[in-house]
């Protein structure tokens, strides 16, 4: 059974990247997906947020510096057929350590192919830091399928066309296959017009990649990481719980993700 790398990327900051990431993976899992989460921001959001304490020295810094093996940093979480690469603060340092050297780009993609060969997961999702930097532009080495969260805001579309302009970039460069998966919107206000013309302006001009399930705005899913948990164990029956339940479903059906 083939693994499929999604990455989630997003140069602006607090927009739903980890969240997405998170309870994607989750539902994922939930819908016998075994999956793997790879914890990409030096911020860790994603590692606590899943519940999982930091641990010196497990995380991707080593491997990308070409110092250890991926498979040694997984560890489980408390989610059923969910294992994580946590982060840790190092991970930042690696933009300058690494500046220049060879494959400085490429090097993600190099690490995580002993993932892919173990078999051992039906899907990778990556959380990737806010910029463009060194370390997202290699999850997009990476990855197969990018899948951007856009929040329903102001000048959503701006941000848009930055990412898809890297996209492209690493295509030509290293990454030929790499795809844009999709775009999940995140944050949706129902009492706002504003958020769905938001919608209504990516649907026109993504309208095959748009995910039909919108993230709404909800305060369960803000809480949920605090007490790190993903949203279905937090609370089930939300409005979140569902939304991100959705997501996982289209997820499945566009990819053809298989059951392992
Ligand atoms: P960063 O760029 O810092 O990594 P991010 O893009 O990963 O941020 P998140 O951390 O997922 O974004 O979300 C930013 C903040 O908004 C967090 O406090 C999170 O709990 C909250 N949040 C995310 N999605 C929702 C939502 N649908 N409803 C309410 N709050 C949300
Ligand atoms: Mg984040």
């Amino acid at each position: 059974m083939p693994t499929t790398v999604f990455t989630i990327a997003n140069q602006k900051g607090g927009v739903g990247k980890t969240t997405t990431a998170v309870n994607l993976a989750a539902a994922l899992a939930e819908k016998k997906i075994a999956t793997l989460l790879v914890d990409l921001d030096p911020q860790a959001n994603a590692t606590s947020a899943i519940g999982v304490e930091k641990q010196e020295g497990r995380s991707l810094y080593g491997p990308l510096r070409g110092e250890g093996d991926a498979l040694a940093m997984i560890t489980p979480t408390p989610v059923e057929r969910l294992e994580l690469i946590p982060s840790e603060e190092d991970l930042g340092a690696l933009e300058i350590e690494l500046a220049g050297t060879d494959n400085y780009l490429g090097r993600l993609r190099a690490i995580l192919e002993p993932v892919r060969a173990s078999g051992r997961y039906g899907a990778v999702v990556i959380d990737c830091p806010p910029s463009m930097g060194m370390l997202s532009m290699n999850s997009l080495s990476a990855a197969d399928h990018l899948l951007i969260a856009l929040q329903c805001e102001y000048m959503a579309l701006e941000g848009l066309g930055q990412i898809l302009r890297n996209l492209e970039r690493i295509k030509g460069a290293l990454n030929p296959s790499l795809t844009l998966g999709g775009v999940v919107m995140t944050m949706f206000d129902m009492r706002t017009n504003l958020s769905r013309q938001v919608v209504e302006e990516v649907k026109q001009h993504l309208p095959d990649k748009i995910f039909q399930t919108v993230i709404p705005r909800t305060v369960r899913l803000s809480e949920a990481p605090s007490f790190g948990k993903t949203i279905f164990a937090y609370d089930n029956s939300s409005p979140g719980s569902t939304a991100y339940r959705n997501l996982a479903k289209e997820v499945i059906q566009r990819f053809q993700l298989a059951a392992k």
